[in-house]
C-alpha cells in the first residue's frame, strides 16, 4: 500500500508502530476482550483491557491481530494514548479521533501522538483502518463484561 502524499514524518511514525508495536499481546489478567473486524480492507483487532478494582480505570490495553499498517499503527498508538486513562476519558477520545477522522478536531498537547493520524482523514479508504481500534475499544468500554471470544463487532456500517 501507499500512504501517498502524507508527511514524511507522519509516516515515519506510523510505520515504526506498524513494525514494532510496543503493545501487542494480551492483558493479564483480561477485564475485557473484543474482536473488531474491518472487511473493506481485512484488518482484524483483538483488544484486551485490563481495568482497576472497580472498572473506572484503564490500567493497560494490548491488541492482537493482522492488518494493514494504518491499522495496526492506530492500534499501537491508541493502547500507548490510554495507559492509566479513566473510561469516560477513553470514550471522549474515541468521539475525537471519529471526529479527527472526519477532519475536524485533533488532539491536545498530551496526547498530541495521535495527531499523526491526522493525515489519514484525506484518504477516505483508509479512514476504517484507523478508526476500527477505536470503533472495537468502544464496544469493550460498553460491555459490562468479558465478551465471548466469538463474538465481534464490524465497522462495516460506519460512516466514513
Ligand atoms: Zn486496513
Amino acid at each position: 500500500m501507499t500512504l501517498g502524499n502524507l508527511r514524511d514524518l507522519y509516516q515515519q511514525v506510523i510505520l515504526e508502530h506498524y513494525k514494532k508495536p510496543r503493545h501487542k499481546g494480551k492483558t493479564n489478567p483480561v477485564h475485557r476482550y473484543q474482536k473488531g473486524h474491518n472487511p473493506s480492507c481485512g484488518d482484524t483487532i483483538e483488544l484486551t483491557l485490563q481495568l482497576n478494582g472497580d472498572g473506572s480505570l484503564i490500567e493497560d490495553v494490548k491488541f492482537d491481530g493482522v492488518g494493514c499498517a494504518i491499522a495496526i499503527a492506530s492500534a499501537d498508538l491508541m493502547a500507548d494514548a490510554l495507559q492509566g486513562k479513566s473510561v469516560d476519558e477513553a470514550l471522549e477520545m474515541v468521539q475525537r479521533f471519529q471526529n479527527m477522522m472526519k477532519g475536524g478536531a485533533e488532539f491536545p498537547k498530551e496526547q498530541r501522538k495521535l495527531n499523526v493520524m491526522q493525515g489519514v482523514s484525506q484518504f477516505p479508504v483508509r479512514i476504517k483502518c484507523a478508526n476500527l481500534t477505536w470503533h472495537t475499544l468502544k464496544a469493550a468500554l460498553e460491555s459490562s463484561q468479558v465478551a465471548k471470544p466469538q463474538g465481534f463487532v464490524s465497522n462495516e456500517k460506519e460512516d466514513t
